[in-house]
This record gives structure tokens, C-alpha cells and sequence, in this order.
């Protein structure tokens, strides 16, 4: 089955979250489905720069404000159409950020374009390949589903995956004419929000099938409390809305070839992971203590992932004999609470402000626990990668936290399927309790490797979720 995937990111060319991580695993985890996933994608300079073997498909003179073409050809072993339009998408860095760190003005026209290319992609825009469906991914394919519906011609079926229903697109009403959509379209059943114009939400209303990235994520934004204004809609549309877990490419994040760890490991040579813990304490200026159970953050440091409750949860930590290794960027604020804690404790905390994919694979392949105290988390990679590198992760019971760790629960360590830690509500108490938790398992080395061996044992790999998409692919098309 042909299936066009309609993504603002795809790892490794453009990433600024896990959407880029879904979008670039999602084709060779399909492939084993068989299906064959193309991935439009904007034509940012690191895009076009990639590609090899450049066609031009189409071609149009006034996309939006200039011309446009869609270029095919794979890179990174993806299979792309590139939507080069360089009035748009000729822009280097962060791919919604200008130099200032503000959105760029003319975003909604930038990805209102993405989503216009692809809606004609499912009218059957080349003749040389129609997709037999779609999928939209977030708030910058979503209007995706409002030109088909609009456009009132006939069309492949169309899935929208909500990565972070935070991020939802929302833009001046005055915009309506030069995104090409009707008048009558500035309706409650339409594409009008509060006022303005919503593209996560016109896509939400007219999209085939709403996927989320958790099933518990999925519950949760049909609820008022998690539902941030969207939940109306989406208890509305009943049965189109469901939840399908991320994987993790597992080939990357593989404790047992992983080059960027000091040494390598598997379930049965946990003894090894001595020598990462070794080099983490290093990185991070810890004093080397072998026994002290050794927490870490790898995050961005926002409130979102609740990195306000562990700074106030620290003294506890402290207390508790532990030491706390933080990598992640954010929040001005908060990295410099974090860079003052480091300095209050010398030894006991450590701080890397920065974005380090060696320095997080350190990380995941030396510490003991991985904190995760998220206030909403849709799905979540870091506890996966914790859980396949023997990390045991300590993690908020929300969203897909909630459905990928078992918690240390007395009936679960009775039954030996404990794989981390959870706990709930949100809040620095219960946290707090969740550590003073971790730190009595750790000081039981038979239970604690049991978890750490439960954990690695976890199917964390993208096997299951791409059998889910497949066949919710095939449900559409009939
Ligand atoms: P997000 O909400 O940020 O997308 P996820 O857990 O879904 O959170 O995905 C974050 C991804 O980015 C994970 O793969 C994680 O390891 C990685 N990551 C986050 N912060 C950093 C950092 N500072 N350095 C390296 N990797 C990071």
C-alpha cells in the first residue's frame, strides 16, 4: 500500500521533538508492513542540501507568494517529496524560529502550504503516484483535512497523529483569503477557533482518524482538565480518536553496540554499566561514589516536564544519598536553577545545559534511574530508552508514562514484572515519595536488576506500533 506521510520534521534532517523521531522511524518500521510510506517534508535548506537524486514532479509558478515544486528522491534513507518553495522554507536553524527565537511572521502560510500540496497529493495531484491514504502529522499538516473537505472532490482517506495538543496553530482571521479557504469556512464547524483560525483543530474536526501517541494520552485529551479547549471536539468525534504508542529505534539505542558508551552491555553483563556510571560521574563532575543511587533528567526544562518539581524535590534526593546528572536546554530560568543547584552542591549535582545526544546515550547507559515527572507527556522516548538500556525509570503516571512502565508496586515485584517507578498526582510530595521509593529498591540489588532486566526485556521497538498503523491504514481504505 502507497501512503503519504505529511511531516514539518523527520529525523535526522530536521528535529526539534519527538515528531521528528516518529516521522523518520515510521517508514522502515512500515516497510515490514508493506507499506510504502513517501514523506512530504518542507524544502529547509538542510532538506534539499540531502537530497541525491533530485526528480522535479511538479511545478507550480505562485505557491502562496512564489514559485514552488515538489522534488523526489530519499535521503537518509527516506523516501521524500520535497516541497521546494524557497519564499517559504530557504530559512536555516530551527524550522518555526527566527534568528530573534520568535516564530517566523508568515507560519501560517508556510505550513498552510505544506498542508495545500498534500491535500492535492491526495486529489491525485501526479499522475505517477496517488497514495492510497494520508497521514497529517500536528498542527502543520492538520489543515491538510480542511482543503479536502473544502475542495468538495473526491480523495484518498486521511489520518491526523496529534504529537502535543499544546502546539495547536492558531492565526489571525484576517488570514482566511490568502490560505485559499472559503468564507463559509469561518464557521464553529470549520476551521474558526476562539475567534481566530485553528488549524490543529479544522483538522481535528475533519480529519478520517485521530490518532494520538498513547492510549492513555488519547483518554486524556477527551477530558476538560487535559483537554486544552479541544476536549469538546474531540469526545465528538467518538471512535475516530485513538491511541498508538511510539517505538524507539532500537538499532540506535542498543546498550549492547551502542559506540558512544564507554562499555558496551546486555541483560546479562549489567556489571558492565560500572564503567558508564564511571565516565557520567565524570562528565558531570560527581563525586565517584559506586553505590549512591545516581538519577538523571534528559529533558527539555520546562514546565511541561515538570522540572520545577525536581529542584524541589532535590533535598530529598539529597537526603536520600543520591546524586541528580540534568541534561537539557529550556526555560532561561530553570537552567539556571539547575546551574545554581550544581554549584550548592558540588559532587551531588551535575549539570550539562545543552542538547547532546552522546552525552544523553551516557547517560541512559551508566545511571541507576531516570526521572521523568512530566505534567502531561503525550507519549514520551526518554523512559523508552531507559527502559531498554536498564535505566529504571521513575516517571509521573500521565499519558504514555502511564502505559509503558509498570510500577514497583507490592503486587507487581511480587509477581517480578515491576519495571520502574510511578506516581501520581503531579505534585513535589508524590514525587518526592516516588524517590525515597526508588532509593529503598536500589538498596535491594536482587530487586533492583530484576526491574532493570524486566525493563530491557520490554518491547520498546516500533514492531507493534507499525502492525497498528498498517492496519489502521487498511481499515480506511477499505
Ligand atoms: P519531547 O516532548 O521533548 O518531544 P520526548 O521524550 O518525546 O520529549 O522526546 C525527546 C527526545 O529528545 C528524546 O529522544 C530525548 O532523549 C531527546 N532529548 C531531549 N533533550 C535532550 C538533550 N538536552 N540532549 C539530548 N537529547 C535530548
Amino acid at each position: 500500500m502507497e501512503v503519504l506521510s505529511v511531516a514539518s520534521e523527520a529525523y535526522p534532517l530536521v528535529k526539534t521533538g519527538g515528531l521528528a523521531d516518529v516521522a523518520g522511524a515510521l517508514p522502515a518500521a512500515l516497510r515490514t508492513e508493506g507499506v510504502r510510506l513517501r514523506t512530504l517534508l518542507p524544502g529547509y535548506p538542510a532538506v534539499t542540501a540531502s537530497l541525491a537524486d533530485g526528480e522535479t514532479l511538479w511545478r507550480a509558478a505562485d505557491l502562496f507568494g512564489g514559485a514552488a515544486t515538489i522534488v523526489a528522491g530519499t535521503a537518509a534513507g527516506l523516501e521524500l517529496l520535497v516541497l521546494d518553495a524557497p519564499h517559504l522554507f530557504a530559512r536555516s536553524g530551527n524550522p518555526y524560529l527566527g534568528p530573534d527565537g520568535r516564530d517566523w511572521p508568515d507560519n501560517a502560510l508556510r505550513f498552510a502550504a505544506l498542508a495545500r500540496v498534500g491535500a492535492w497529493l491526495a486529489q491525485g495531484l501526479l499522475a505517477s503516484w496517488h497514495p492510497a491514504c494520508v497521514h497529517a502529522h500536528d498542527w502543520q499538516a492538520a489543515l491538510l483535512a480542511a482543503y479536502l473537505h473544502y475542495d468538495g472532490t473526491a480523495h484518498s482517506p486521511c489520518v491526523l497523529t496529534v504529537h502535543n495538543l499544546a502546539f495547536q496553530g492558531v492565526f489571525p482571521p484576517s488570514l482566511l483569503p490568502a490560505l485559499g479557504l472559503p468564507a463559509a469556512s469561518f464557521a464553529l464547524i470549520g476551521v474558526e477557533y476562539f475567534g481566530n483560525i485553528g488549524f490543529l483543530k479544522a483538522g481535528l474536526l475533519f480529519a478520517d482518524r485521530i490518532t494520538t501517541v498513547s492510549p492513555t494520552y488519547a483518554a486524556e485529551i477527551r477530558t476538560p482538565a487535559d483537554g486544552m479547549a479541544l476536549d469538546g471536539l474531540l469526545r465528538g468525534r467518538g471512535a475516530a480518536v485513538s491511541g498508538i504508542l511510539n517505538g524507539i529505534d532500537c538499532e540506535v539505542w542498543n546498550p549492547a553496540g551502542d559506540k558512544l558508551l564507554p562499555a558496551r552491555y546486555d541483560e546479562t553483563r549489567l556489571a558492565a554499566r560500572g564503567a558508564n556510571r564511571q565516565a557520567l560521574q565524570a562528565r558531570f563532575a560527581l563525586a565517584a561514589d559506586g553505590t549512591a543511587p545516581l538519577f538523571a533528567v534528559i529533558s527539555r526544562l520546562t514546565l511541561q516536564k515538570g522540572m520545577d518539581l525536581v529542584l524541589e524535590a532535590l533535598a530529598v534526593l539529597l537526603a536520600e544519598g543520591g546524586q541528580l546528572a540534568v541534561l537539557g536546554t529550556g526555560d532561561g530560568a530553570m537552567e539556571q536553577a539547575f546551574r545554581d543547584a550544581a554549584r550548592r552542591h558540588p559532587g551531588r549535582v551535575g549539570c550539562v545545559i545543552g542538547y547532546d545526544e552522546a552525552v544523553a546515550h551516557l547517560m541512559q547507559g551508566g545511571a541507576d534511574a531516570l526521572l521523568v515527572p512530566s505534567r502531561f507527556e503525550p507519549c514520551g522516548l526518554t523512559q523508552l530508552c531507559a527502559l531498554r538500556y536498564g535505566t529504571v525509570p521513575v516517571v509521573a503516571r500521565v499519558g504514555g508514562l502511564a502505559d509503558t512502565v509498570i510500577d514497583a508496586s507490592p503486587v507487581a515485584l511480587a509477581a517480578g514484572v515491576a519495571t520502574g517507578v510511578q506516581f501520581a498526582p503531579v505534585a513535589t510530595e508524590m514525587l518526592e515519595e516516588a524517590i525515597r521509593r526508588a532509593a529503598a529498591l536500589h538498596r535491594a540489588p536482587a530487586e533492583w536488576r530484576r526491574m532493570q532486566r524486566n525493563g530491557m526485556a520490554t518491547d520498546v521497538s516500533w514492531r507493534d506500533p507499525a502492525r497498528r498503523y498498517a492496519s489502521l491504514y487498511r481499515e480506511l481504505t477499505g
